[in-house]
């Protein structure tokens, strides 16, 4: 549905989209994750095709957005994140204005509105003018007019920022129930938003996509993390020779200490098999232990090794 290869895009000095790629597919929820000022809503401008991109290219079902722009945006429902909604319009007035600029025939345009307005739970707020409503009630009209034609792909930018804590899970459910009908991409700097509602995460970092991880997957997975006294030559070759290790990976800030991940099979325990070696090769072991991976300890992982490559290009 979505498939956007090599996008960059610089405003100025900031380069806030850098060669990022990722594709998503019919039917998927998809957390487009990263801390404040990643590139998320730069990409998703990009991708509902209101800013070019220095470089790259983004078809959505099919479709070049940068040559048939108008088509794409017909075809995709959009929350941008500050949904121009007109205060002083009531909701339907705003609906029915949407629905004008949609196109929808007019047959067609009140049981539109209608499903909408149910999907959305606006029903007894038709006649309020926007102005009046609450955070929550006008992000429900946001999402109401992103659905308003029935498109098969959504792209919303941070849809709860801003709510209080019943009204982001009002408009969660929401979304998970908008998404029987349509693929779903979603941006958030929310952890635990991405865990409630979606498949997939792609966590963005820096303009960069740093990981693209099925939650299912991710959830399945545990991995042993050593952490050794001293530096021991070849530790890494070693690990990688025993059976059911996938890969290895250095961790950094452990206080300095060498520190490995050793990646394994879903749900495989590594943890006996990499004592035995450290034993049977005198490692100097400082700590053993078995990590089961989160979406948070993935991020936090990220975040830090982000740390890091700052302050070394700071220095
Ligand atoms: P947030 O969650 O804070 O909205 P974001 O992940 O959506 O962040 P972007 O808004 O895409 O990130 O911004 C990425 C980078 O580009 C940031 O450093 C931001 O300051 C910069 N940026 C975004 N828009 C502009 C602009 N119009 N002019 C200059 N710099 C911009």
């Amino acid at each position: 549905m979505i498939d956007a290869r090599n996008l960059s895009k610089a405003y100025g000095e900031v380069q806030a989209l850098d060669d990022v790629s990722f594709e998503v597919a019919e039917g998927e929820i998809v957390g487009l994750l990263g801390p404040n000022g990643a590139g998320k809503t730069t990409a998703i401008k990009i991708l509902t095709g209101y800013l070019q991109p220095d470089e790259g290219s983004v078809t959505i079902d099919g479709l070049d957005v940068l040559t048939h722009t108008l088509e794409v945006q017909a075809r995709i429902g959009y929350l941008p994140e500050n949904a121009p909604l007109y205060p002083e319009l009531s909701v339907q007035k705003y609906l029915l204005l949407i629905a004008d600029l949609r196109q929808i025939p007019a047959a067609d345009r009140i049981l539109r509105l209608s499903e909408a307005v149910h999907a959305t739970s606006l029903t007894e707020y038709l006649a309020r003018p926007i102005g009046t409503l609450s955070k929550g009630l006008r992000q429900r009209v946001g999402l109401a007019q992103a659905i308003l034609h029935q498109p098969r792909l959504l792209i919303l930018d941070e849809p709860t920022v801003g709510l209080d804590p019943t009204q982001i899970v009002e408009i969660r459910r929401l979304i998970k129930r908008l998404a029987q009908h349509s693929t779903i991409l979603f941006s958030t700097h929310i952890l635990s938003e991405v865990e409630a509602i979606c498949d997939r995460a792609l966590i963005l970092m820096n303009g960069q996509v740093r990981a693209d991880a099925r939650l299912s997957e991710l959830e399945a997975t545990s991995d042993a993390i050593l952490v050794l006294q001293e530096k021991v030559k070849n530790v890494e070759g070693v690990l990688r020779g025993v059976p059911g290790v996938r890969d290895v990976e250095q961790l950094k800030s452990h206080d300095g200490f060498p520190a490995f991940r050793v990646l394994g099979a879903p749900k495989a325990d590594l943890t006996p098999a990499v004592y035995a070696l450290a034993r049977d090769n005198n490692w100097p072991l400082r700590e053993l232990r078995r990590d089961v991976r989160t979406l948070e300890t993935v991020f936090n992982q990220l975040a830090l090794s982000e740390e890091d490559d700052t302050s070394s290009a700071d220095n």
